[in-house]
């Protein structure tokens, strides 16, 4: 998938940036927080699909001091992941920059381990992870932690901002927004509803199994994964913006 400018608004007030936009913003945001209430400890994370697959999508994060790594994991497979109660774990991606406080063989040989641990005794601003979900047909996301905030998050997790969806086009008419995808068809494989019917006609997998939903996720087309359990309103194809109307 290309690279394309996606966007994602503003938990706080509803603006919309861009995904580095968006982050400088909730800095901002947090830090006006922090100001008025010194509670407790949390941490402010983006996290983002492999960058090879097109980095377009991403999340920021909110997660106090005191919930366990495994909450991550959960908000993941809640909004991201889950499709058939794959393996997961986080691990070190091997950054130079990377601030290990666990060496990365303690990731990687005991990540039930790591799921059962509070966030603050492992995160630390700067600190990249890496979080895989499935390790046969592999999502792999990118967590940074960009900042440490003086304040707890009530409920764990507070999810910032997200992309909205992406503007997936459909690859046959080219002027509908794709709704399936053909997880056997190489190029076109993406659909509108429209053309997914003529698909149907000459591909027989796709009118048998291989017909996926365009949905919010870097997992979209991956093994059964067929949309999130959270958020659902922002999980779908995007919508399009009308034109302008022309006068004269
Ligand atoms: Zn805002
Ligand atoms: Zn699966
Ligand atoms: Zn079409
Ligand atoms: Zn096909």
């Amino acid at each position: 998938m290309p690279t394309i400018n996606s966007v994602g608004k503003c938990f706080f007030c509803n603006a919309e940036f861009t995904k580095a936009g968006i982050t400088k913003h909730l800095k901002g945001h947090l830090a006006k927080e922090a100001k008025h209430i010194k509670n407790g400890t949390s941490f402010h994370i983006k996290i983002e699909d492999d960058p090879r697959f097109g980095g377009n999508f991403f999340l920021n994060l909110w997660v106090d001091g005191e919930a366990l790594m495994g909450d991550i994991d959960d908000f993941l497979r809640a909004i991201w992941l889950e499709c058939c109660g794959h393996l997961s774990a986080f691990s070190n991606p091997k950054k130079k920059k990377m601030l290990t406080m666990l060496d990365e063989n303690d990731l990687m040989s005991d990540p039930d381990e790591i799921m059962d641990t509070e966030t603050k005794d492992i995160l630390v601003k700067g600190m990249k992870l890496k979080h895989d979900y499935d390790f046969g047909s592999t999502t792999t996301l990118l967590l940074t932690v960009l900042e440490q905030i003086p304040v707890e998050v009530p409920g764990g997790v507070i999810l910032l901002s997200r992309n909205e969806p992406l503007e997936i086009m459909c690859e046959t008419c080219g002027t509908e927004p794709a709704a399936l995808l053909c997880t056997t068809c190489y190029e076109p494989n993406s659909f509108c509803k429209k053309c997914a019917k003529k698909h149907a006609k000459t591909c027989e997998d796709f009118a048998d199994y291989s017909a996926m939903p365009v949905v919010n996720s870097p997992r979209m087309g991956v093994c059964g994964y067929d949309g999130g359990r959270i958020d659902k309103k922002r999980d779908g194809v995007f919508i399009k913006k009308e034109k302008p109307e022309t006068s004269g």
